[in-house]
């Protein structure tokens, strides 16, 4: 999960900063004052992007922000600056900032912004680790899709984790019993036929020939295995 610094002195912005960050999936690092910020940075050199606040208590946002570029970090810097303090967003660009927000801003706006700089930074590394390439295969594993040859096929939710555990194991013959427990859970009491009716039923999906698979074939007396 990628770590957001959220320096923000006013208690009630800053947990509506946090709250939101974790429903978008990120793991917020919170700082109520600037040192703190500073310090937070130093135990997480993994944070991939700061929000900033202004008006701090201590050191202003503008110096957080200065410092952190003074470390040579290229970490994303998004400001938030008060609704009319024009001159803010200047001199926040000029301190080594990308972006700024203004207050009041919405969830939906804050992760937009943050988003967009996360891609423009290129800092967007869990892209490659979302996709498992096998043959002509792509499934990814965050908005759990799977393409053959660049055609989208659709699955049902078993379908895709079935194949999923699959790719995940190339060339490894897995028992029914296995691949019972992986995809439906352990404490699944169902009978193994389950399994060989969903194989059958997603070999008609992803096989030319669901009668010779060549993908996803049958490892007599014991299961199935992901050939390619
Ligand atoms: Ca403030």
């Amino acid at each position: 999960m990628k770590k957001i610094l959220v320096l923000e002195d006013e208690a009630n912005i800053r947990s509506f900063v946090v709250i939101n960050l974790r429903r978008s999936g990120f793991e917020p690092i919170e700082a109520e004052n600037g040192m703190m910020a500073l310090e937070k940075l130093k135990v997480n050199p993994d944070i991939c992007l700061a929000l900033l606040d202004v008006m701090l208590p201590d050191i202003d946002g503008f110096e957080v922000c200065r410092r952190i570029r003074a470390t040579g970090s290229k970490m994303g810097i998004i400001m938030l600056t008060a609704k009319d303090q024009e001159i803010d967003k200047v001199t926040g660009l000029m301190t080594g900032a990308d972006d700024y927000v203004t207050k009041p801003f919405s969830p939906a706006e804050l992760t937009a912004r943050v988003d967009a700089l996360i891609r423009r930074l290129g800092i967007d590394d869990e892209k490659a680790s979302n996709e498992i390439v096998s043959g002509p295969f792509l499934l990814n594993t965050r908005n759990r899709t799977l393409e053959k040859g660049g055609q989208r096929l659709k699955l049902t939710q078993i379908e895709y984790l079935l194949m999923r555990l699959f790719m995940e194991n190339p060339g490894k013959a897995m028992s029914r019993e296995d691949i019972l427990a992986a995809v439906w859970g352990s404490d699944f009491t169902g009978e193994l036929k389950t399994v060989d009716v969903n194989i059958r039923r997603l070999r008609i999906k992803i096989e030319a020939d669901p009668t010779e698979p060549e993908f996803l074939t049958t490892v007599w007396g014991y299961g199935y295995k992901w050939g390619y």
